[in-house]
């Protein structure tokens, strides 16, 4: 008989929340064995550094029905853990102050109210009762999303992980996976620190790393690793403990209340990103540059102070940044390797990995038991731009270009 760890039916590289919701919804299915293999901890990486904005009103229409999956999904597991995952279902505002942002957001309106998402616009009068430390005076439109959050990303991975070992799966750590084996054409398993492992199927949802796997099976996920980062301010009282998630396109910025602070993220005009081959495994030791963020946060001050104006005299108590893996049209990879029969991918997370992680590992998983998905994956088909070359500048610099151009979520 075979051994059932190192021959399960599907293998998950990855244990970051993608790797484990593709475990936890392929476990739940049934069909049998999964086994996820991480070099590192679970949810270390990537995840572990997110803001996690859980906002459901997305510009590209294929995003919305994955995020409102993660919200059922945080439902189940509530229910199914008997454990209060502490959502914050605070609500967000994306608020305009020019005329082109005010018609994005008419436009986001029509496209997610036709999608059913719950908003109502707002006048902007009302908002600093909504959020207090908001200047407000060039505020043109203001759009409300009740049902929207924010929750700990670390927490919610391993609410799936619980999950998924209760229906069975295997979640191993410190097994880093060197190879795919790889025979006339298909996937046959994967070599690892700790030897070989054989399944039908592969999944290699292994973050910012998947594109150095993938270029051993002769593809080039259309993604790069791009950096994403924010500022976390110590408490102050014109923070309340709750108020609503604020998305700011003219000033390329987020926020959101974090333990009497508040946590802004900023997008730079020209972001940075690095070559996937050049990644370390460990996080901490990973560099985006010299700057430490000073020098986007010094370029980004002057936009969030029109509607923070109390920034320049708040201590910033925490500064966080990592890999976001964008591509160019800021649309994840997910589904069956062109060429590579058995491998499946799920990644290219464009900064949305969090909230889309219910959709991306219930379809994902789906697929790896061999049935239809139950959304409409067509959008984020791996080989949508043709062939690419991952490590190519040129090809980089139009991932860089989809996260400073961001306007939603
Ligand atoms: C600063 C920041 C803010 C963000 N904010 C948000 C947000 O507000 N909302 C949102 O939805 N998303 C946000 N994101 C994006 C989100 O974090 C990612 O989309 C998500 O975490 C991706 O999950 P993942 O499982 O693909 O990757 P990861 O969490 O990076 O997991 C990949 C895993 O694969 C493992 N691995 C790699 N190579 C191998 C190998 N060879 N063998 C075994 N294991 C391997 C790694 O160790 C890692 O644990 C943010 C990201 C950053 C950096």
């Amino acid at each position: 008989m075979s051994d059932p760890v190192a021959s399960p039916d599907l293998i998950v590289v990855g244990g970051g929340i993608l790797g484990l919701s593709i475990a936890y919804h392929y476990s739940r299915l049934g069909r049998g064995r999964v086994v996820v293999l991480e070099r590192q901890m679970l949810a270390g990486a990537a995840t572990s550094r997110a803001a996690a904005l859980l906002t459901q009103a997305r510009s590209q229409p294929a995003l919305i029905p994955l995020v409102r999956q993660t919200y059922r999904d945080i439902a189940d597991l509530e229910q199914m853990l008997d454990d209060p995952l502490d959502l914050h279902r605070v609500g967000s505002l994306h608020l305009a102050a020019s005329a082109d942002r005010a018609r994005e957001l008419k436009e986001l309106a029509d496209l997610n109210e036709r999608h059913g998402v719950r908003m109502r616009w707002l006048d902007p009068r009302d908002l600093p009762l909504l959020v207090p430390w908001l200047n407000a005076e060039s505020v043109q439109a203001a759009l409300f999303t009740p049902d929207d959050g924010y929750i700990d990303p670390y927490r919610l991975a391993q609410a799936y992980a619980r999950a998924a070992r209760q229906q069975g799966a295997i979640l191993t750590q410190n097994v880093a996976v060197q190879h795919l084996l790889l025979e006339s054409g298909r996937v046959t398993g994967v070599r690892t620190t700790q030897g070989d492992y054989h399944a039908p199927r592969v999944v290699l949802a292994a973050g910012a790393w998947s594109a150095v796997l993938a270029r051993q099976a002769g593809f080039g996920i259309p993604s790069t690793p791009v950096r994403s980062q924010y500022w976390i301010t110590a408490p102050h009282p014109r923070f309340p403990r709750q108020h609503p998630l604020v998305i700011l396109p003219d000033a390329r910025a987020y926020t959101r209340p974090e333990v009497g602070g508040l946590l802004f993220g900023l997008r730079e005009a020209r972001s940075v990103s690095v070559d996937p081959r050049d990644l370390p495994d460990d996080l901490a030791n990973l560099s985006f540059g010299d700057d430490q963020g000073w020098a986007s946060l010094g370029e980004g001050a002057g936009l969030l102070e029109r509607f923070l104006p109390a920034l320049p005299e708040l201590a910033i108590q925490s500064y966080i940044t990592g890999p976001s893996t964008y591509t160019p049209d800021g649309l994840f990879v997910l589904g069956a390797t062109p060429g590579v029969a058995g491998l499946l991918l799920a990644t290219g997370c464009c900064g949305a990995g969090i909230a889309a992680s219910g959709g991306i590992g219930r379809a994902v998983a789906t697929l790896a038991a061999d049935k239809e998905p139950p959304f409409d994956l067509g959008a984020f088909r791996p080989d949508r731009f043709g062939v690419v070359d991952p490590f190519d500048p040129d090809f980089r610099r139009r991932c860089e270009q989809a996260r400073s151009g961001k306007r939603s979520g």
